[in-house]
């Protein structure tokens, strides 16, 4: 996908979705800009007309990060993204309601070498199936994903990647996996329609969390009614806390208690805002809410805070180095923090 390699052993990349208009090419351009700050490796833009597709032109010169088309119902649309320069294109081809206009779509997709993902969803699967199983189970899905994957290989079309959607996280779990044993495509994993960032963070890292540890999945993207941003921050953490992605910096901190005398929540925010989506270099940092238990229990951390009354201490490995007051405590981390960051 453009420069990111998907499946086999290439590293599982983490994508998002721009929640602007597409045509709105400034506003688009804002948030494809941020997710690229953010770290995502791969942005899919919604066309939902030719309009959209025709600003994907401008949008993929201004922008570093491959960009996929998300298509439905027009083959059309299809076409001119590719035209336009996106970098793949995302289709439901149930919802196309013609094998001729899938057919088209490979044709113009193959002759620019373009890949496509399949996107198989529970809410558009086909009537044969339904009828077949009675309802979108997680066999009806994987079975509309051989067929489609079928259908493109019988135009010698194998640039392929495979999604598989329902919002039911256990329906979803049980689809890739049938999908995973019955094809070799890599597959873009994801929980459709999983909420605000509270609940969609949590059927997330439950439904994606067992697909990775399970070995499934080349792809991700976590879908939360709120800032793609965030989408791309949890993905980035479910991965982290897999080991399937260099953990970066990782920020541990104290749930705090009755001990605790300093505001630590907006401290560990401030850190994290500056410094989550470095990925280079490893590097723990602990945010403890007082010094009874914080360079003890922190000790294996590469530098870390510990609160006390309006003071606090810097610590590395366990062992503390300066005594701060408290209004000086984010500032004297950041310093201590820059040098380790730049020898890495
Ligand atoms: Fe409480 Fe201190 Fe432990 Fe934080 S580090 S939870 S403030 S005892």
């Amino acid at each position: 996908m453009g420069k990111v390699k998907i499946g086999g052993y290439a590293p599982i990349s983490v994508q998002s979705m721009t929640k602007t208009r597409t045509s709105d090419i400034p506003a688009t351009l804002a948030q494809i800009h941020a997710l690229e700050d953010a770290g995502c490796d791969i942005v899919r833009v919604a066309i939902p007309d030719l309009t959209s597709a025709r600003a994907l032109k401008k949008i993929k010169q201004e922008s570093e990060i491959p960009i996929v088309a998300d298509i439905h119902f027009h083959h059309n649309l299809a076409i001119q993204a590719i035209e336009s320069g996106a970098d793949g294109i995302r289709i439901n081809p149930g919802n196309l309601n013609s094998k001729e206009k899938v057919r088209k779509i490979i044709k113009v997709a193959k002759e620019r070498a373009i890949p496509i993902r399949i996107g198989v969803n529970a809410g558009s699967l086909e009537k044969d199936l339904i009828k077949k199983y009675g309802s979108p189970t997680p066999q009806a899905l994987a079975e509309s994903s051989i067929k489609w994957i079928r259908f493109f290989e019988a135009m010698e079309f194998f640039d392929i990647k495979v999604s598989l959607k329902s919002s039911d996280c256990l329906s979803t779990i049980q689809a890739y996996q049938l999908a995973a044993h019955a094809s070799h495509y890599p597959l873009h994993i994801g929980i459709t329609e999983a909420g605000t960032p509270f609940t969609g963070t949590i059927k997330s890292c439950i439904g994606l969390g067992i697909l990775l540890f399970e070995g499934i999945g080349d792809t991700l993207r976590i879908s939360l009614t709120g800032s793609p941003v965030d989408e791309v921050r949890v993905g980035q953490q479910i991965l982290k806390t897999l080991n399937l992605r260099e953990k970066g910096i990782e920020i541990i901190s104290c749930p705090t208690c009755g001990r605790c005398e300093i505001n630590l929540l907006s401290i560990v925010k401030e850190v994290e805002e500056r410094f989550s989506s470095l990925t280079h270099p490893s590097l723990k940092i602990a945010i403890m809410g007082c010094v009874v238990n914080g360079p003890g229990e922190a000790k294996d951390a590469d530098i870390g805070i510990a609160g006390g009354k309006g003071t606090g201490l810097i610590f590395k490995k366990g062992i503390v180095i300066k005594k701060v007051k408290e209004k000086d405590l984010v500032k004297t981390l950041f310093q201590e923090i820059e040098p380790l960051i730049s020898k890495a």
